[in-house]
């Protein structure tokens, strides 16, 4: 049977579209860092007949009948996690990303307490307690920082840590192209009896792979997503380490009790199957080679990037993201990048950089990452084509001006919208990027 022929029966219209999304991953070079292409046997588990299951509970205590082969499934899981990331305790039913971070506020706070983490403007994630976040509305949040040279300020961690006694401090980041200092983080944690949680959602596979340093030794929470470097199926997980045990034996029933009854209901049977897989996947040899790989192709794209004149947030990168500091031109230039680099075919996200001159909606930067293009196939070699072919198109946007006034601006961005679309450098770029990916095809027809 054809790949998603009930689907195509069925309805038609909305078929067409996942039709045509497919054709745009496959022709174009998906380098937003926190995404990547799942792999078919995956997907098998997410289209399964688990989503017709409630499971409300964990494997063994379940509040409805007929779970004995979800709780199966779910053992698997969290087994899998335990032994890839070396901690006596997963819990796989988060969600997402984002609800995984609040269960640990759930579990650990009260409304009102003191939490402390990355600012969102210098990389940290909005959960981290962002203003705009429930986590900065409902917590006294702390925030701190990057120095100037785009390095996490860790004398300003301690200093904050030791005058706010923070209940929880986040190390992890969501725009930061550098190793975390998970031992200096766990020095200054101890120092004021807060409980250091790593979130890990952008590197959880690379940690895997041994490509970046692993939190589990110094932490006593960790969650990650598990549709990132982890390359599964969107979800998240949050782990407690021996660390966290010895800290607070009730640790991971409080956050178990977080998740269930404190936040959701029944769990997605069907997610928790496609991360199951993923994991499986994640400890095959060949996933080690993957990670690997990934940190580089990133540090080759860094260095062609370099070499074509860009400037670069800490001038290089030790896992798979690196940010592109745009001000040399100017500031929000961001936007006007982003958006050629879609038309030419390349995908990536405008990005605040560390004390960004512009705002988060008109950054001064963007963000690009390698883990998709990995999973391609590609190499070095490739990186460097790709280098050129960005510092080409940011060459030919550069020297747009946002304006001031926000009515002008809107129309400046539709003129400059209408401008790219005839650009010649960016259709040859566009040409350039097609042959590339057709070099390295993706979901081959006999393969979904
Ligand atoms: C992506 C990300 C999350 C949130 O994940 P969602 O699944 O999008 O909710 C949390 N923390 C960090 C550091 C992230 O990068």
């Amino acid at each position: 049977m054809e790949w998603l022929e009930n689907l195509k029966q069925t309805d038609p219209e909305l078929y067409d579209s996942i039709q045509k999304e497919l054709e745009r991953q496959r022709t174009g070079l998906e380098m937003i860092p926190s995404e990547n292409f799942t792999s078919p046997a995956v997907m098998e588990a997410m289209g399964s007949i688990l989503t017709n299951k409630y499971s409300e509970g964990y494997p063994g205590k379940r509040y409805y009948g007929g779970n004995q082969f979800i709780d199966v499934v779910e053992r698997l899981a969290q087994e899998r996690a335990k032994k890839l990331f070396n901690v006596p305790h997963a819990n796989v039913q988060p969600y997402s990303g984002s609800p995984a971070n609040f269960a640990v506020y759930v579990a650990l706070c009260k409304a009102g307490d003191t939490i402390m983490g990355q600012e969102l403007t210098h990389g940290g994630h909005l959960t981290h307690g962002w203003k705009t976040s429930a986590t900065g509305m409902f917590f006294n949040s702390v925030q701190y920082h990057v120095k100037q040279d785009g390095y996490i300020d860790i004398d300003e961690v301690r200093k904050l840590a030791h005058e706010n006694k923070p209940k929880i401090i986040w190390v992890g980041s969501t725009a930061y192209s550098r190793e975390f200092p998970f031992e200096e983080f766990s020095k200054i944690a101890d120092e004021v009896g807060a409980y250091l949680v790593a979130d890990i959602a952008h590197i959880s596979g690379l940690v895997i792979a041994g490509a970046h340093a692993s939190p589990t030794p110094y932490v006593h929470i960790i969650t990650t997503t598990t549709h990132k470097t982890l390359r599964g199926p969107r979800g998240a997980m949050i782990m407690v380490t021996q660390k966290g045990l010895d800290k607070d034996p009730e640790l991971a029933d409080k956050i178990d009790k977080a998740i269930f009854p404190g936040l959701q209901g029944g769990p997605h049977d069907h997610q928790t199957a496609g991360i199951a897989v993923a994991l499986l996947e994640a400890s095959k040899p060949s996933f080690k080679n993957y990670g690997h790989q990934i940190v580089k192709n990133s540090r080759a794209l860094a260095e062609e990037l370099k070499s074509n004149g860009l400037k670069l947030v800490t001038n290089g990168t030790d896992n798979h993201m690196i940010l592109i500091d745009l001000t040399p031109f100017g500031k929000g230039k961001g936007v006007f990048v982003q958006d050629a680099l879609d038309e030419a075919g390349i995908t990536l996200n405008k990005n605040t950089i560390p004390n960004d001159p512009s705002s988060p909606f008109y950054p001064s930067g963007v963000r690009l990452g390698t883990p998709a293009l990995t999973t391609r196939g590609m190499l070095e070699d490739e990186m460097k084509i790709i280098g050129k072919l960005i510092s080409q198109v940011i060459n030919e946007v550069k020297n747009y001006e946002l304006p001031g006034d926000k009515d002008e601006r809107i129309k400046y961005l539709k003129k400059f919208r209408e401008e790219i679309k005839n650009n010649l450098v960016l259709k040859y770029v566009r040409k350039q990027v097609e042959e590339l990916c057709g070099r390295f095809p993706l979901y081959p027809a006999s393969s979904i």
